[in-house]
């Protein structure tokens, strides 16, 4: 089959490999009817997240239909159409129980790697995302191996489009996490969005469900801004004002309710990590990567959350902590539980309150992935969201 391969630190190419087979008997295969490019394989693109080998599948947002299943699979049938959360979890395990399904505790089995470099246990595992989040081959390919697939597939039996419901895999549930983790006062709080990407665009809808009484985007991408616009935010451009101040006179002085950082290592662009040479260094990420997080913390109303959709790894330094405790906020971070979410978000798809195919840009055949991989990270031609068609 055809797959987009991770070939060393800038560089993907599509190539062709073996079909996956069946390794587990909860395992099933999906045929990829449709797979997108997120804001977190450009971490992966920029050699942020350590332990890419030469050779991986790269992808994490697809849907498509069940072709094969193993014998102890008794829910998901074969032909079904289907969409599978970003992370891998095992359904039964504490975290599982609880709902924290991306903390999952049986569905990484590389999580000591994780202790060796950040001192502390990673997440559950993840679709073609490197051997730290378990080394799982990922779904921008014509086929994928779908582990603990009974808890992975959700059957999708209405006539939405695959573009109306793939974002139900990430960054949907990711934008509602984060909006929801802010626990906005409807009617009242002013929510911030850092970051008009992807996660951005669905975090600030999100914001809108949960009734934040405005919300105000920060980034420096017209295109992006103006798609926010549309939405109804309020929108700041970074590279002509003093965020912070602007931030401040839009609130009468308090700043913001409640902030979201929907950006992550990458702050100000893409690309220096090609020139760090150690894991080491890479990990040791500095100052000036992490300011969408700074200007989180210090335009935040007292009392207020900081969410933190953009992923962070390693060691971030220059933290402002004591702006935040001296303003008693709340700081709440962490992969998406999308299988949470899944069903509800469905739900307000089918109703018609949100269509979120509005975020797509580009749409091409897998052979053209690694183009659009460069036009994503650059942000040319008004490139918000790819789709690539793994059969066209
Ligand atoms: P993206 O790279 O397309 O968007 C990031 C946006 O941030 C860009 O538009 C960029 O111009 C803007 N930006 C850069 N520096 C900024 C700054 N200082 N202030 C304001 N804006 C700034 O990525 P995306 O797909 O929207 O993803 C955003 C983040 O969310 C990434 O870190 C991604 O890894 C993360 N993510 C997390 C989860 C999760 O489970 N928590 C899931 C999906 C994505
Ligand atoms: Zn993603």
């Amino acid at each position: 089959m055809k797959a987009i391969i991770w070939q060393g630190t800038n560089h993907v190419g599509v190539e062709t490999v073996p079909d996956p087979t069946l390794l587990l008997p909860t395992d099933a295969i999906v045929r990829v009817t449709s797979t997108a490019i997120c804001g977190s394989d450009l971490h992966l693109l920029d050699g942020y997240i350590p332990s890419m080998e030469r050779g991986d599948i790269l992808g994490h947002e697809f849907m498509g239909e069940v072709v094969e299943v193993g014998s102890d699979v008794k829910k998901v049938r074969v032909g079904e159409r289907v969409i599978m959360p970003f992370n891998l979890a095992c359904g039964v395990c504490d975290p599982c129980q609880r709902g924290m399904f991306s903390a999952c505790d049986n569905s990484n089995p590389n999580h000591r790697m994780a202790e060796a470099l950040y001192g502390a246990t990673s997440a559950s595992g993840l679709f073609g995302y490197s051997h730290l989040f378990g080394g799982y081959a990922g779904g921008q390919a014509q086929f994928v191996r779908v582990p603990f697939a009974d808890v992975s597939c959700f059957a999708i039996e209405s006539d939405l489009r695959d573009d109306q419901v793939l974002f139900l895999t990430d960054i949907f549930p990711t934008g509602y996490q984060a909006a929801e983790n802010c626990g906005i006062m409807p009617g009242r709080d002013v929510v911030a969005v850092f970051g008009a990407g992807p996660v951005g665009q669905f975090a600030l809808r999100s914001a809108q469900m949960l009734g934040a009484a405005e919300v105000i985007v920060v980034d420096r991408v017209p295109e992006r801004l103006r798609l926010a616009e549309a939405a109804g935010a309020r929108t700041i451009n970074y590279e002509e004002t003093d965020v912070l101040v602007a931030l401040r006179e839009a609130t009468g002085g308090r700043g913001p309710d409640h902030v979201i950082d929907a950006v992550g290592l990458e702050a100000h662009g893409h690309g220096p990590g090609a020139l760090l040479d150690t894991a080491e260094q890479k990990l040791r990420l500095s100052f000036d990567r992490i300011t969408a997080l700074r200007w989180a913390i210090l335009s935040c109303a007292k009392g207020g959350t900081v969410s933190m959709p953009g992923v962070y790894g390693g060691l971030v330094d220059k933290l402002p902590l004591g702006a935040a405790f001296s303003k008693g906020l709340t700081l709440k971070m962490g992969q998406t539980h999308t299988h949470r979410y899944v069903r509800p978000l469905l739900g307000r798809i089918q109703e018609g309150e949100i269509d979120p195919s509005f975020v797509i840009t580009h749409r091409a055949p897998l052979s053209k992935g690694p183009e659009l991989y460069k036009t994503f990270r650059e942000k040319h031609d008004g490139c918000i969201k790819v789709v690539l068609d793994p059969w066209a």
